[in-house]
Order: structure tokens, then C-alpha cells, then sequence
């Protein structure tokens, strides 16, 4: 099949090179030159502007793209894609974005006759690059059946969410609430250790208990609990505290629009852009547990 790919970056990129593997005719296009280059190597062709990419004859077009505004000016801009597409191609927009702007581009896009998912992914780059990414899908049933096949070349776990903005909606509450959930643990391991336990000792009767959750006994942010993840190697690579700190500003930006008190996600946000600003935005977001340790067991 003939496919667009709009926005080669961290996870576009990977995604891309999965689909040409499938063996799809790739389309692509990007801002930055090189990543173009690097999946035309690959056996993609060029596209020069959103404008050219969507009259260059794919029958779906994904685009991966950083934030609300980035999607906005490639999907309305003079030079975009809906402005140039042809009515019946499918739009799938996988980047995190606010649950109302993926609607009223969607609607934008349908009212021209041009179906459009909301299609936003966990997984990170690894995921990206191996495959498994989970797919979270807002829209019509029949067209996530028509997207699927592509999806499964991506992703692992390819889930219908219901209609339009959907997608985001389950993305922005699992991470709100991921979020929440690794402050609770940094908060308890520290105040454990603080009153004197070990902190593997600790971590094995939480994740034995009630207090047990994903950021205790799988990403556990306290150094020397578990190996193999960012705690154990400096808060490198992971899941950046300026992502988290992205996707609770979504969270309660959405939860702000529609009146809905999210106290804790807020204070999640709060923290997160504290880190932020002391200037820890690129390490891993268990390290939050930062905030919470003495200066000296914090730099060890
Ligand atoms: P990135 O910044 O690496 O890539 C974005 C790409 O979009 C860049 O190559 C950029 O040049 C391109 N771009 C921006 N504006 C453009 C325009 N007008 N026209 C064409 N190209 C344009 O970002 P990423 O890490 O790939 O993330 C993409 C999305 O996926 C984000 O919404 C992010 O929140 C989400 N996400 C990221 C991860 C992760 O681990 N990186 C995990 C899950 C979800």
C-alpha cells in the first residue's frame, strides 16, 4: 500500500522503517532534511511540504508530530495537508496531543470527506524500533479496521478506545495517573528510608501489598532496588521528566476544559515542572525521587 509519513523524529522515524519492511511504498516528509535522506535510503521517496506528501497518491497518511500546534499547522495551514488531500484518504495522527484538538481537526477533516483516527502510542523509542508499541485509537470502527493492518506492523497491542479524541483521552488519563503513582512511590520509599529501611526491603513488602503498582515493582525509582532500569543507571534514558511534564499539562488542560477537578494530577504537574525548572527536564522521570532525598544521597 501506498502510505504518507509526516514527522521522521524520535518514534516517526522508526515506525517508518518498520512499514517499508512490511513493505509498503513510503511517502515521507519532514522539516529536518536528513531524516528524509535517512528513510529515503531506505527505499522511501521524498515529499517536499505536507502540501505535496498528500497529493502524492497515499491512501492513508500518519503523522507524528510533537504537540497540539505542530498537528494544527500541518493539518490547516495553507501549505497542509487538508488543504491539498483527496476525499476518502485516511488521516492518523499518532502524536500526544490535547483530546480536543485531535476532535476538531478530525471534524475538520471528515466534513471534507476525509476520515481521520487519533491514534497516540506508548512503548517509547524502543518500542517504536522493535514494533510493540500500544496503539490507542479514537473513531469510526471502520476506519481502525482500515487502519489496523498498519498499526499491527507497529505496534503489539492495537486497541479501539471509541470515537473521535478517544485515543488521547486513555493516553493523557494513563499518564496523569502514572504520573501520580510514581510521586506516591518516590514520597514512600523516601519516607521509609528516611525512618531507617532498606529500601529493597521496603520495595519487597510494597510490591507484596496494597501499595503495590507498575512504578514499585517494575520502573522503581529508588537507585539500587532493581537493575535495568533509569534508577540504576543515573536516570539515563527512560521516559524524560519533560515528557511527563507534557502530558500533565494535557491532562489537566483537558480536565480544565471540561470542569473536572484533577487535584492530584495538577500537583503531579506542579512537581514535574519544579524538576523542569532546576533544569532536570532530560533525565528519566523516576527521577522525581530527587525532589525527595537528602542533597547528598540524591548525587550518589
Ligand atoms: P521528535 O521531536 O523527535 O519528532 C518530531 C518530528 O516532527 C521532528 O522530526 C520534527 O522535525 C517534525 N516536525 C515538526 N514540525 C513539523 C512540520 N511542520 N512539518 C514536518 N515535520 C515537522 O518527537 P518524538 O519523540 O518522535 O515524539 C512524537 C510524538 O510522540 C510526541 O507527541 C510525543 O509526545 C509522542 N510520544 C513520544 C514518546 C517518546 O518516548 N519519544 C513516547 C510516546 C509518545
Amino acid at each position: 500500500m501506498h502510505i504518507g509519513f509526516l514527522g521522521l523524529g524520535n518514534m516517526g522515524a522508526p515506525m517508518a522503517h518498520n512499514l517499508l519492511k512490511a513493505g509498503h511504498h513510503l511517502s515521507v516528509f519532514d522539516l529536518h532534511t536528513t531524516a528524509v535522506d535517512d528513510l529515503v535510503q531506505a527505499g522511501a521517496t521524498a515529499a517536499t511540504s505536507p502540501a505535496t506528501l498528500a497529493g502524492s497518491g497515499a491512501a492513508i497518511i500518519i503523522t507524528m508530530l510533537p504537540a497540539s500546534a505542530h498537528v494544527k499547522a500541518v493539518y490547516l495551514g495553507d501549505d497542509g495537508l487538508l488543504a491539498h488531500v483527496q476525499p476518502g484518504v485516511l488521516l492518523i495522527d499518532s502524536s500526544t496531543i490535547d483530546p480536543l484538538c485531535a476532535r476538531e481537526v478530525a471534524a475538520l477533516a471528515q466534513r471534507q470527506g476525509n476520515p481521520m483516527l487519533d491514534a497516540p502510542v506508548s512503548g517509547g523509542t524502543s518500542g517504536a524500533a522493535a514494533g510493540t508499541l500500544t496503539f490507542m485509537v479514537g473513531g469510526e470502527r471502520a476506519d481502525f479496521e482500515r487502519a489496523r493492518p498498519l498499526l499491527d506492523v507497529m505496534g503489539k497491542n492495537v486497541v479501539h478506545c471509541g470515537g473521535s479524541g478517544n485515543g488521547q483521552v486513555a493516553k493523557v488519563a494513563n499518564n496523569m495517573l502514572l504520573g501520580i503513582s510514581m510521586i506516591g512511590v518516590a514520597e514512600a520509599m523516601s519516607l521509609g528510608v528516611a525512618l531507617g529501611m532498606d529500601p529493597q526491603v521496603l520495595a519487597g513488602v510494597i510490591n507484596t501489598s496494597s501499595g503495590r503498582c507498575w512504578s514499585s515493582d517494575t520502573y522503581n525509582p529508588f537507585p539500587g532496588v532493581m537493575d535495568n532500569v533509569p534508577a540504576a543507571r543515573g536516570y539515563s534514558g527512560g521516559f524524560g521528566s519533560d515528557l511527563m511534564l507534557k502530558d500533565l499539562g494535557l491532562a489537566t488542560e483537558a480536565a480544565r476544559q471540561t470542569r473536572q477537578p484533577v487535584l492530584l494530577g495538577a500537583a503531579a504537574q506542579q512537581l514535574y515542572q519544579q524538576f523542569s525548572q532546576q533544569g532536570h527536564g532530560g533525565l528519566d522521570f523516576s527521577a522525581i525521587i530527587n525532589l525527595y532525598r537528602q542533597p547528598a544521597a540524591a548525587d550518589e
